[in-house]
């Protein structure tokens, strides 16, 4: 069944953290980190999984459930993209959409700096 990102054991090996930090790097997770060094290099600069613990709970819900839903398809060994599909049926690629137009639209408009 689904595991809870929470629950994730404390130590990944280097391919996972390596995969992790293209997720963060891919749904611009970064841009919720409190390391300011991430914000600076626009990309995940800290150890994946901590910053990942941390900026989890930071996202939008509905990324959120975009990302454990990705997570869940590739544990049951889900090709991409029929993944891609039903997170599309679903609305939570739309969520991604919203998220996305939220995090590069700040940074169009030099909200953030
Ligand atoms: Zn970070």
């Amino acid at each position: 069944m689904v595991k809870s990102l929470k629950s994730a054991p404390p130590q990944l090996d280097r391919k996972q953290e390596a995969d992790l930090r293209g997720w963060i790097n891919l749904l611009d997770i970064w841009r919720v980190c409190a390391n300011p060094a991430c914000d600076r290099a626009g990309c995940c600069r800290g150890k994946p999984s901590g910053c990942f613990r941390q900026n989890f709970s930071r996202l939008p819900i509905g990324m959120q459930d975009c990302f454990l839903a990705l997570i869940a398809a590739k544990q049951d060994g889900l090709p991409f993209d029929d993944a891609w599909a039903e997170l599309t049926r679903v609305g939570l690629v739309a969520e991604l959409a919203k998220w996305q137009a939220l995090v590069h639209g700040s940074e169009a408009a030099g909200a953030v700096n």
